[in-house]
């Protein structure tokens, strides 16, 4: 039985700059073989004009209409932190940052390094200030330290995720105080559990140890803990029960494992695959060539082609693209039996960078798969393709038609 591998370039898709594009540039030659011998089109992430965020785009790809399943990036971040979270949980991400006496934020990242055991430091006093909270509230508290100064905080209970941030985004502005965004007895709570936990983590914070350290280290003490994106669990049918098809991701990136885990895909990560744009991808190509035999389709997430759109550089968009593409080679027999995707999940172009609501490449190569004649992969070549212009969702279905793996509609 042939199998599926996805590649997905974050942000990849690019606007023609003195009448090239990143793909159009890069030399990467095993992924245009695939795409002479293959069908191309090109792609709305969502639908044509929506900018999607990668969370929202990557539940659209997976098959699941975001404007019914998005319910806020903290539920995401957290999953993908590992955090084994039930439907109706509220999640938030924080930010571990340095006030002043008054409370005003002077950094919002606290110097940005955290050592592993200031990280459990902090964790500590979260969950003792938890297990207050939780019998004063009967709200149970999870927190959970990621990367840096990055962790999420998770409420389970009867709580709702309509609450503002306390992070006011900026320095020089006073931590903010959350308030319902709706009148429900369930965001008064989460908001009041929210505050107390914000007041008494830098009450206690004082007397940290790791505090005292960084004074005489001349470091910013880790005082605050600034949430935002509160978000919660979707109720979300498994993509093996919805589409009959066995899915696993390989990410570097919490969101993006996080939206994975969400609906029901396996969770793989790889060596040198770090979620930044200096990413290896030997291994996780490797990796998601063994897992093609256990899988129906193996999703692979670039996330440097995003990394180094933000930053605005051309040069190294490309160089990632034909990282990958060098990666892909040693495995080109081999894909051949099977199909190939390979696509983004927006297009990041390095003249704006940021979003942008134009649609994006999308290449299948398959076995059964018309050939059509475009011979390159690029935004300036993949709408003459025999895939026309489709849709993130219709991915999914696509590819289980081609695997014989969906259910007939009607007699
Ligand atoms: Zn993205
Ligand atoms: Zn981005």
């Amino acid at each position: 039985m042939p199998s599926v591998l996805w590649i997905l370039f974050d942000g990849g898709g690019d606007r023609p700059a003195g009448g090239k594009t990143p793909f159009h540039a890069a030399f990467k030659p095993t992924i245009d073989y695939l795409t002479a011998n293959g069908s191309c089109g090109i792609l709305d992430p969502i639908a044509p004009g929506v900018r999607p965020g990668s969370d929202t785009a990557h539940l659209a790809l997976f098959g699941y209409d975001p404007f019914k399943y998005y319910t806020g990036r903290g539920a995401f971040e957290a999953l993908g932190a590992d955090v084994a979270l039930k439907p109706g949980d509220v999640a938030f991400r924080t930010n571990l940052a340095t006030v002043d006496e008054n409370g005003v934020v002077i950094d919002r990242r606290a110097g940005r390094y955290i050592a592993p055991e200031e990280a459990k430091a902090v964790e500590d006093l979260m969950k003792k200030i938890g297990e207050e909270l939780g019998r004063k509230y009967g709200v149970e508290v999870v927190y959970k330290s990621t990367v840096e100064h990055r962790g999420v905080l998770v409420l389970r209970g009867a709580v709702s995720h309509r609450v503002s941030d306390t992070d006011p985004h900026k320095v020089g502005a006073k931590i903010a105080r959350a308030e319902p965004l709706e009148n429900s007895k369930e965001a008064a709570l989460t908001a009041e559990v929210v505050n107390e936990l914000s007041r008494r983590f830098t009450e206690a914070a004082a007397g940290l140890e790791i505090n005292k350290a960084r004074r005489l280290q001349g470091r910013l003490p880790i005082n605050a803990i600034l949430l935002r994106g509160g978000g919660y669990m979707p109720q979300i049918e498994p993509i093996r029960e919805r589409y009959n098809i066995r899915a696993a991701a390989i990410a570097g990136v919490a969101l993006i494992r996080g939206v994975a885990r969400a609906v029901g895909m396996d969770i793989y990560t790889a060596k040198g695959l770090g979620g930044t744009k200096d990413d290896v991808f030997d291994e996780a190509v490797k990796l998601a060539v063994e897992l093609m035999s256990r899988y129906d389709v193996v999703f692979l997430h670039v996330k440097g082609t995003d990394s180094t759109s933000h930053d605005g550089d051309f040069n190294e968009k490309v160089s990632v693209i034909e990282r990958l593409d060098k990666a892909l080679a040693p495995y080109l027999d081999a894909l051949l039996k099977n199909y190939v995707v390979v696509t983004s999940d927006h297009a990041t172009p390095v003249g704006v960078r940021e979003h942008t609501g134009e649609p994006v490449p999308v290449m299948l190569y398959g076995p059964d798969v018309v050939v059509d004649d475009v011979a390159k992969f690029s935004e300036l070549t993949c709408w003459r393709g025999a895939l026309g212009r489709i849709r993130g969702i219709d991915i999914i279905p696509i590819l289980g038609s081609y695997l014989g793996l969906s259910e007939k509609f009607g007699e």
